[in-house]
């Protein structure tokens, strides 16, 4: 972890630097996607069975496929009672905040006897991709599914990879089952991308597949993408924390570690007006990484993407903050609530010393699905919205279209289109 003054280049290095975690080219990956892609658009399960084989070493066939109701009742045995009570407590936080979100179909009647709004409507089937492989995320289950409940999505058709055994994760399942998933495929990587945006004979074609996973599984979505709706590609995970003399030191060290963890990509700032601070929270650092897991991850994370800088003033602070546009943002500073005014572009911020990020990964109810790489200048957290489809309704009476037929037959035949300028001229003949 480098500590820096920030200035004009030592922030557009950073700038930079950050963006190499987009590695350049993804030609080679491309390629073996887009083959399993068509392998399984054109021979359905008999691909999906060849590639669990030969990448997760399960054997599948149609009938095991599918998660069964007894294999959901053994999952809840083989987890802690506590767990499965703090996941209910979670969806329950994450249902609460989404169902704020939620927007009404509007029809606005004007005196000249038209009628314009919008009808908002779930869709129909989504799809979420959890990952296996190295790890279980019942958490990421909570967040990509409770959206979708709260938005009225009928059938949720989840797909996570097996096990050698051909089990699923116990943690995944009951988060799957508390979350409301409809039905469970043991099916990973780009073949369960493949087999939910094109159906199989086992598994239903969705509307929209979202959720996080490895190379394979991001650039499979980024090729679907058209013939489903995705919800963006994930990149590695961020933390930027501004803060001034006012905090606590091994709080923000704690905070920085805890996204440092996630992967040797991912990036973890400290900006702060306080040379003290900077200095204390290196050393806070150092201590922690004597006594956590996962070092190595955090020590390589820290070396490429770790930095602390120490900024002239809380304005200086700010910019950089809206130029690095983190994933997760938070605020430690005497009044966090008048700096978070100044700040536009963020995933999710965290306000004062017991805003804590984990707290927003597990339990707060915010979605933890967040746009990385700088993309929180243009993209939400995952949302209701993101399970809505809107279509506009236009209803106009003779004497409504009467008072503006001539305007819409100029504006057609300037674009030279007659046909259009006809179907309303023929209507006043
Ligand atoms: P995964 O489920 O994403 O991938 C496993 C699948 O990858 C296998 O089923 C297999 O089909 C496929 N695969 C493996 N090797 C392959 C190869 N050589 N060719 C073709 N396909 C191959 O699980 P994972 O690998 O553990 O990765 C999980 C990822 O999800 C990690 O990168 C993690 O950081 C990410 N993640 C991100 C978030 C987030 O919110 N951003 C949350 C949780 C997990």
């Amino acid at each position: 972890m480098r500590t820096l003054k920030l200035t004009e280049e030592t922030q557009s290095e950073l700038l930079g630097n950050l963006l190499n975690r987009n590695p350049g080219s993804y030609t080679e990956y491309e390629n073996i996607v887009n083959d399993i892609i068509d392998n399984v658009r054109k021979n359905g399960d008999k691909a999906v069975f060849e590639y669990t084989l030969k990448f997760d070493k399960s054997e599948l066939n149609a009938s095991n496929i599918r998660v069964t109701e007894d294999e959901i009742k053994e999952a809840y045995k083989e987890l802690d009672p506590k767990f499965v009570e703090v996941m209910k407590k979670s969806a329950e936080n994450i249902r609460v905040f989404h169902e704020k979100q939620k927007r009404n179909s509007w029809i606005d009647t004007r005196e000249d006897g038209s009628i314009l709004g919008q009808r908002i409507l779930p869709i129909e089937i989504s799809g979420v991709y959890v990952p296996g492989g190295k790890a279980a995320y019942p958490s990421s289950v909570l967040m990509n599914v409770v959206p979708a409940k709260v938005a009225g999505v009928e059938r949720i058709v989840m797909c996570t990879p097996p096990g050698k055994d051909g089990k699923v994760n116990p943690g995944t399942l009951v988060a799957a089952d508390i979350a409301g998933v409809t039905e469970v495929y043991k099916v990973g990587g780009a073949q369960a991308i493949a087999a939910m945006a094109f159906g199989t004979e086992s598994i239903p074609k969705v509307d929209k597949i979202t959720g996080p996973g490895n190379i394979f599984v991001a650039l499979a979505k980024k090729a679907c993408f058209g013939h489903v709706s995705i919800d963006s590609i994930a990149g590695p995970s961020e933390i930027l924390v501004v803060a001034d003399e006012t905090a606590n030191a091994r709080y923000v060290a704690a905070d920085l570690l805890s996204q440092a963890e996630h992967d040797e990509l991912a990036s973890a700032i400290l900006v702060t007006t306080s040379e003290k601070l900077a200095n204390d929270v290196s050393a806070e650092i150092e201590g922690f990484l004597k006594e956590l897991s996962r070092t190595d991850i955090i020590k390589k994370s820290l070396d490429n993407y770790g930095y602390i800088f120490i900024a002239d003033d809380m304005d200086a602070a700010v910019d950089a903050a809206n130029a690095i546009a983190s994933e997760h943002l938070e605020i430690i500073t005497k009044d966090p609530y008048e700096v978070m005014t100044k700040i536009k572009n963020a995933g999710a911020i965290f306000l004062g010393a017991y805003s804590s990020e984990p707290l927003g990964d597990y339990f707060a109810g915010p979605n933890h699905i967040l746009p990385t790489n700088r993309t929180a200048r243009f993209f939400s957290p995952l949302n209701v919205d993101d399970f809505m489809k809107k279509t506009s309704i236009i209803s106009y009476s003779r004497d409504a279209l009467c008072k503006v037929h001539e305007d819409i037959e100029l504006f057609a035949k300037e674009e030279g289109l007659t046909a259009h300028a006809n179907s309303i001229a023929v209507r006043f003949e």
